[in-house]
């Protein structure tokens, strides 16, 4: 039975589907930037638990959504459009910046093996859909007009916070000071704002020209694409507090009742202890660990080792362990791969049982690792191998791509190569006494000589 740790239970809770296909909401990039490593590490926990899903048996409908409008400098709704600030300092439209970034996302994620959704929508193709949403929000008494937007009422929704357990008032106390003091609330939010005229992106609305909330967009798609009542919602832990807080407030608002059985968080990656920022310049790209030598591969194995509920803490010394980890992998299990040898069925059963036990607790991908290394121990075997491959349906790492260890290039002083020459001549000449002897000789000098068609190779013992 698979458990899962729903954020607003703060319970592992067993996993129920609403109907025969699971559907899942998964919040995506804003894509006025790179990706970095951080964002990527909520992809993968994202891909973990569509794969889970799959090796359950489970058929998947999972949307992910492209924020090529309205997330603002702040979650909340100060600043300017990020889209807007990366336009303006490019010299380019908001449409290619969003194509260029959204380009390099689906590569980044490729290259990470995770699976794209089954529907991609971006937030621009869907501003019809998002202001009916805000009409329909009005229209119930949840939203008010102000000079510069239409505000979302968080007074008039009760369950506001829940997802945080933030109480309001804290909320209230940490908040900067108002600036739009139309608001009837603090933390009323923005789900359509007016444009000044110098804006770039804005439509035709019943409230003049404008441009839709950050927030809106996940609600709409997420109602369009998989209906009222979704299983699982995911995105990172940053967004509980503010994003996912509004969505639950417009959509239990519209629906009248819960849309999200599950949410789930991923925890968020440190670099060297600290935040990640660009300002500090510790934000890497997998572009940019490529050129320093590392797989995608290699990273996403480093994220695999930390259970996606606790922090991950990114250091080189970490990537080089894990690329280390991974290679030794691929090569304990190429033994396995050109065995021909069987292993029992009740062994197999047991790894089974062990590696499904594992993803199946909310996820534990660094528990089912274990699993692997444990049974990458057993003797040679073409079982073995196969096992690890249906393994690797959860864990994405390429494991078909097993391949023997690299021989460490050794330095052979010259009067070894000397007798290792004299050795080859001899066999050459059919000498296979003096050949004999000379082997030996390299034996007791602690070299191990091997034979082929084109020379021989030498390997310490
Ligand atoms: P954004 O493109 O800024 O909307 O962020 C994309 C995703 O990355 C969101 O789900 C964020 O929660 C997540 N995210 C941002 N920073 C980090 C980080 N340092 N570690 C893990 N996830 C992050
Ligand atoms: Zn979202």
């Amino acid at each position: 039975m698979l458990k899962l740790y729903n954020t607003l239970s703060r319970e592992k809770e067993d996993f129920q589907p609403v109907g025969k296909v699971v559907t899942m909401y998964s919040c995506g990039p804003t894509v006025y930037n790179y990706a970095h490593i951080g964002n990527l590490r909520t992809y993968v926990f994202m891909d973990l638990v569509r794969r889970v899903l799959r090796y359950d048996g489970y058929k998947l409908k999972g949307v992910m959504n492209i924020t090529d409008v309205g997330h603002l400098l702040s979650d909340g709704d100060d600043g300017e459009d990020k889209m807007a600030i990366a336009a303006k300092k490019q010299q380019k439209s908001p449409y290619e910046i969003a194509e260029y970034y959204t380009s390099v996302f689906f590569k980044d994620i490729e290259a990470l093996n995770i699976g794209k959704p089954e529907i991609i929508a971006k937030a621009t193709d869907h501003i019809n859909e998002m202001i009916a949403y805000v009409e329909a929000l009005v229209e119930k008494g949840y939203g008010y007009e102000t000079s510069d937007g239409i505000y979302f009422d968080i007074g008039k929704f009760e369950g506001y916070g829940k997802l945080s357990r933030l109480n309001l008032d804290d909320q209230i106390a940490g908040a900067r000071v108002e600036v739009n003091s139309e608001k009837r609330h603090p933390a009323d939010f923005a789900l359509w704002k007016k444009a000044p005229k110098e804006h770039i992106m804005q439509w035709p609305s019943p409230w003049g020209m404008g441009y839709p909330g950050w927030h809106i967009e996940c609600s709409t798609m997420s109602r369009k694409y998989l209906g009222s009542l979704i299983d699982i919602h995911s995105g990172g832990v940053d967004h509980i507090p503010v994003h996912h807080e509004n969505e639950i407030a417009q959509s239990e608002a519209l629906e009248g009742s819960k849309t999200v059985n599950t949410w789930m968080h991923g925890e968020f990656m440190l670099v060297d202890g600290g935040k990640m920022s660009k300002s500090l310049g510790n934000t890497y790209t997998i572009a940019q660990l490529e050129e320093m030598g590392y797989s995608p591969l290699a990273f996403r194995y480093f994220c695999l080792n930390t259970h996606y509920r606790k922090k991950l803490n990114f250091t080189f010394e970490g990537l080089k362990a894990a690329q280390v980890a991974y290679t030794r992998m691929l090569n304990a299990l190429y033994e396995h791969k050109i065995s021909t040898a069987a292993t029992a069925p009740e062994i197999l059963d047991k790894y089974r049982k062990d590696f499904t036990d594992a993803v199946n607790d909310d996820i534990n991908i660094p528990l089912s690792l274990g699993v692997i290394w444990t049974m990458l121990k057993e003797n040679p075997s073409k079982d073995i191998y196969a096992l690890a491959l249906e393994f690797d349906k959860v864990l994405g790492l390429s494991l078909n791509k097993a391949k023997p260890a690299e021989k460490e290039k050794i330095e052979v002083p010259d009067d070894i190569k000397a007798i290792a020459d004299e050795r080859w001549q001899a066999r050459l000449a059919k000498n296979w006494a003096e050949s004999d002897r000379l082997r030996d000789i390299l034996a007791e000098k602690g070299y191990l000589v091997k034979d082929s068609k084109e020379g021989y190779s030498l390997e310490k013992k």
